[in-house]
């Protein structure tokens, strides 16, 4: 089976990496003109003029990015069989769509509005009570297109900061962690959950993810499958679909979803018993979906900007060294090492370890080193 994938970075590579032993073929569909998957066909096409080429080359149609045209999607999806269905990609791409769906099915957001002006965004602020945070509606992603209001006096600033023509304005939320929660549908509508992992992002971008995320109480685990459950039977999804979520002390809270494979299911390439790739390529070709278990305690830590001294890490006996085979560039993702212990202490230490040949690497910080 030829799988075809739109986007071509890293996380299409991952895919491709877990689908060879299952037989896969992949050609990738960049329209960036900057492809980094580095295997497999790749067929660049800035301009959409090649998508018959494409069409011609695969079995069905998955993403690994989902900044890309609902258009080229639906023309896809009319040829042949595109998992998840665009309609999954388009409530994605828009902040507005994606809260007012999480809204209609339940499940808890911050409180937000929308803004079309610096005035507006005032009036939003005012109305909400600050500190709030402002996102651009389309084309954010870690952390860009977004400034947090302390005051609505803030709003012209941030107004011109942002440089969108529509804004989302949400309530700041309080949160203890970060977490997300990864699921996946088969076509049968057959779904697994896996664990949460806790996140902790440093300058907007996601550098640790510790799963299952530690103290973790299960009716928290159950209110996440609970609210990914309902996303993925209400899009009809099949595939790796990622929510991200705050931890509150009234529950959980939703920021965003994606829907593809996520950095923050990484640690399953070796955590669990079927990573998040296997899974997306087993559900996207029809196949049973595999076991989700953890097979033990893992630490995800992202390369971001300069690789460090990864032959340093290659020694370590527990770390695993996943390169994406991308130049040095300041906050790029070059790759990352997931890390696995038997106990969370032993797992702290084992990621301190790691972490001190990664010169770019905020100071390890989770709940299982601060207090609260
Ligand atoms: P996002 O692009 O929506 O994932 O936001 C990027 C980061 O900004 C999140 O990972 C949070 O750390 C922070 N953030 C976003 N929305 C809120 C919010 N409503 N309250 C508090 N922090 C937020």
């Amino acid at each position: 089976m030829r799988i075809g994938v739109l986007g071509a970075g890293q996380l299409g590579r991952m895919l491709a990496l877990a689908g060879y032993p299952l037989a896969k073929d992949f050609v990738f569909y960049d329209m960036s003109g900057s492809p980094s998957a580095g295997l497999g066909e790749v067929i660049i096409d800035r301009d959409g003029q090649y998508l018959e080429d494409f069409l011609s080359r695969v079995d069905r149609v998955t993403y690994e990015f989902e900044h890309l045209p609902v258009d080229v999607a639906e023309k896809l999806a009319k040829r042949t069989t595109v998992h998840p269905s665009p309609r999954a990609l388009q409530v994605c791409q828009n902040r507005e769509a994606e809260k007012t769906l999480f809204g209609q099915l339940g499940i808890p957001t911050p409180e937000w509005k929308v803004a079309d002006s610096a005035d507006s965004l005032r009036a939003a602020a005012e109305a909400l009570g600050c500190p709030v945070v402002a996102k651009s509606i389309t084309e954010g992603y870690d952390g860009k297109g977004q400034a947090v209001l302390k005051t609505p006096d803030d709003a012209d600033d941030a107004w011109a900061g942002i440089g969108h023509p529509r804004v989302i304005v949400e309530k700041f939320v309080n949160f203890r962690r970060e977490v997300s929660i990864i699921a996946v549908r088969g076509e049968d509508g057959d779904v697994a959950f896996y664990p949460i992992a806790e996140n902790t992002h440093h300058e907007g971008i996601l550098r640790y993810s510790i799963a299952p995320a530690p103290g973790l109480e299960s009716h928290v685990q159950q209110d996440a499958e609970k609210y990914i459950k309902a996303l993925l039977n209400e899009l009809n999804y099949v595939g790796v679909l990622t929510l991200e979520l705050f931890e509150t002390t009234e529950g959980l809270v939703a920021n965003e979803m994606a829907p593809r494979v996520h950095n923050s299911g990484h640690w399953t390439i070796e955590g669990a018993m079927t990573s998040q790739f296997e899974n997306h390529i087993r559900a996207v070709s029809g196949h049973a979906l595999g076991n989700v278990q953890a097979r033990g305690l893992s630490c995800m830590i992202n390369i971001i900007g300069e690789h460090g001294d990864i032959e340093r890490i290659l020694e370590l006996p527990y770390a695993h060294v996943h390169l994406y085979n991308k130049g040095e560039r300041p906050g790029r993702k070059l790759g990352h090492v997931n890390i696995l212990a038997d106990s969370y202490e032993e797992l702290v230490w084992r990621v301190r370890n790691c972490a001190q040949f990664l010169p770019g690497s905020p100071e390890f910080k989770s709940t299982l080193t601060t207090k609260g």
